[in-house]
């Protein structure tokens, strides 16, 4: 039996009639930019992170470069980042023109340390960047904490964790705004790119609708130089429907995670830790092994696809050698990435499936 890491055709498969009813409004209206639908989703998806603005964009790293952007953070100006994330953290940062100042995780939450965060401020700092990783929210009330005392913006990376509570509260609805992603393989993906911006702040929204179309908010009229990044039509119109999904979809990744965690509790592998005020919503179920190597290359021969997010940390990357950060320089992060692997996750892994990942992993780590 091969296992695939995360199946993406199950999900549209069990949405098909309704997927397809979607295309054809959308081919039937002779509208694919800028219409009924993206107007639609981004009023559901506001309405679903408990956010009073939504703004439809092209990508997930495109929504966290035009919320920097609309501030106007830029050259010169610092902005906090987590030490362990996806590198497109960083990126948004770099594109804007200011420069990624990274901080170490929590070792057990792998998000960003807020304890550790204050000593990383300098005068040019502007913006805080917590991204909820893995679908676990950061530890967002200290973080704004620290930022009302520095005046600094706190920005949320939610790609990884649509529909996450903290403390009660959806992610995207925690810092000043929050950057979003659909791209295929989140808990809410299109069938192609696709992101977006959640705000309380009407000003940002106007700003960030303006820099995502060119600049301008009357046709032919630019007040800045704007970028081209929008959600179209279709991806929009598929996304709704997606949407009314996602909450089940969600469910039922935390019912696998749940018996991954009851399955794995004597194996001696590091497993996700949830805090109390945490509710996750398991973008990837990440256990840690110093032989994670070998696990990897077991469950591989057992048919099951794992995948390590992320095998190289930014700071380590080719793309950031103008920052000179040597080997050694975030150890916490530089541990976790040697060590992560992440388990077959999603809402269609059947029940012989995961049963399967269950066994071949118990045997792999009593070796
Ligand atoms: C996926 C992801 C992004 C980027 O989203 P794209 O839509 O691929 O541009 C940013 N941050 C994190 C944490 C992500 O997982």
């Amino acid at each position: 039996m091969k296992i695939p890491f995360l199946d993406l055709t199950a999900p549209h498969q069990e949405l098909k009639t309704e997927l397809s009813n979607a295309f054809e409004r959308v081919l039937n209206s002779g509208w694919y930019i800028h219409g009924e639908e993206v107007r639609l989703f981004e009023k559901e998806f506001a309405t679903y992170c408990n956010a009073q603005h939504c703004i439809g964009v092209g990508n997930g790293l495109d929504a966290l470069h035009l919320i920097l952007r609309a501030y106007g953070f830029g050259n010169g100006d610092e902005i906090i980042v987590p030490s362990n994330t996806f590198i497109a953290t960083w990126l948004a940062v770099s594109q804007s023109g200011a420069t990624p100042v990274p901080v170490e995780p929590d070792e057990r939450t792998y998000n960003i340390n807020p304890s550790l965060i204050e000593a990383a401020i300098t005068p040019r700092t502007k913006a805080i960047i917590a991204v909820h990783l893995y679908g676990q929210p950061a530890d967002m009330d200290p973080i704004i904490a620290l930022a009302k005392k520095y005046k600094l913006k706190v920005i949320e990376d939610a790609a990884q964790a649509h529909g996450a509570y903290y403390k009660g509260k959806r992610t995207g609805s925690l810092g000043d705004a929050a950057g979003f992603s659909f791209y295929p393989g989140k808990n809410l993906g299109a069938l192609g790119d696709g992101g977006a911006v959640t705000t309380n702040d009407a000003e940002l929204a106007e700003k960030i609708r303006a820099l995502s179309n060119y600049g301008s908010q009357l046709k032919y009229h630019h007040d800045v130089k704007g970028l081209n990044s929008r959600l179209d039509e279709l991806q929009a119109a598929l996304l709704r429907e997606k949407l009314t999904r996602l909450d089940e979809w969600n469910a039922r990744r935390k019912l696998i995670a749940h018996q991954y965690l009851t399955a794995f509790s004597d194996t001696g592998l590091v497993l996700p830790y949830v805090p109390e005020w945490a509710d996750p919503v398991w973008h990837l179920f990440v256990i840690r092994s110093p032989q994670r190597d070998q696990l990897q290359a077991q469950l591989s021969t057992a048919g099951i696809n794992t995948v390590i997010h992320y095998p190289v940390p930014p700071h380590r990357q080719a793309a950031y050698s103008e920052l000179n950060y040597n080997q050694g320089t975030f150890p916490v992060s530089e541990k976790i990435h040697n060590e992560v692997l992440s388990l077959p996750m999603g809402p269609h892994l059947n029940k012989l499936q995961l049963a399967t990942i269950i066994e071949e992993l118990i045997a792999a780590a009593h070796v």
